[in-house]
């Protein structure tokens, strides 16, 4: 198995990266924050189907942490990453430390409008200035000719895209679909410090999904109504607070009010707080589902 290439800085990609295009190579760039698991690892292996070189990179942004404890509680385990990049066929991990993407005279910062005011947006300040930001300083670096990115954080790749068409990259976006555990709850490095009790009362964001997707597959076009529905099962976890339950236009991201006529993105992000006997940490999650409502009912 040919071992993965660990490239700690941008001039070092760049040139790896002239040197595969001089070779007519597709380049694709999976941009991670380390502690990989099946999700990042899907996107790995659709970077396979559309590119000849698959670069990963592994970088916990700081810009991009709204709090700072979180940042600090991020996982961080390089050897494993690279054990399992290197078991996934990547060419390159990008390892930069924070001083090679934001040295101390760093000034400049990359900013879409609109998308990002409400949502995440709205609950996390900074949050996406910080990954439009840190995702073209990737792009730069890694110039890779298409980028891949989780359709479970929707609001960043409805972002990226427009940030790609906006400043002309000349890079394609591609988004992958969710990946879930067993009992359907989305991976994420942070359902880890979930206490055994929130762990289980996270399993309420999948049941509101699956209602609501069941509901307007059944004729159900009622904004208001399926979002109370939803309100209404996240609301029963009692170690739950809700963030935003929202359906927007699974495009535009506007807001859905009314009826519900066109591809509809159903997010929620939820706070989980901690066990009431003190196991686990008080943690975040996000998840979504796009709902199609077919046809006339
Ligand atoms: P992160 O390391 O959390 O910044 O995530 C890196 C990339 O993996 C982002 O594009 C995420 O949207 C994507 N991702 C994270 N979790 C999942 C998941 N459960 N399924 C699919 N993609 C995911």
């Amino acid at each position: 198995m040919a071992s993965v290439c660990v490239i700690r800085t941008v001039r070092e990609l760049q040139a790896r990266a002239d040197e595969e295009r001089g070779r007519g190579r597709r380049i694709a760039l999976v941009p991670t924050m380390g502690a990989l698991h099946e999700g990042h690892l899907s996107l790995v292996k659709l970077a396979h189907e559309v590119a000849d070189v698959v670069v990963v990179s592994l970088f916990v942004n700081p810009k991009q942490f709204d709090d700072p404890k979180d940042f600090e509680r991020y996982p961080a385990d390089l050897s494993e990453d690279l054990a399992l990049c290197e078991a996934h066929g990547v060419d390159v991990a990008f390892v930069p430390d924070v001083a090679e993407l934001y040295p101390d005279t760093a000034a400049s910062w990359v900013e879409v409008e609109a998308l990002t005011d409400g949502l995440c947006g709205a609950s996390r300040p900074g949050h996406f200035r910080g990954v439009t930001t840190v995702v073209t300083k990737l792009f730069h670096a890694a110039r890779p000719h298409v980028a891949i990115f989780g359709e479970k954080d929707y609001q960043q790749l409805a972002v990226l895209r427009r940030m790609a068409q906006d400043l002309a990259f000349g890079i394609e976006v591609i988004g992958g679909p969710i990946v879930r555990e067993p009992d359907g709850l989305a991976l994420s490095s942070r359902n880890l410090r979930l206490g055994p009790r929130a762990r289980a009362q996270a399993l309420v964001i999948v049941q509101a999904l699956d209602v609501a997707e069941a509901a307007v597959g059944e004729g159900e076009r009622d904004v208001q109504r399926l979002l109370d529905r939803v309100s209404a099962i996240v609301g029963s976890a009692d170690q739950a607070t809700i963030d935003y339950v929202e359906l927007r236009d699974a495009e535009s991201l506007e807001a859905c009010a009314g009826r519900l006529e066109v591809p509809s993105v159903l997010a929620l992000a939820l706070h989980f707080e901690a066990d009431p006997d003190g196991q686990g940490e008080s943690v975040r999650l996000i998840d979504n589902r796009v709902l199609l409502p077919r046809g006339g009912a």
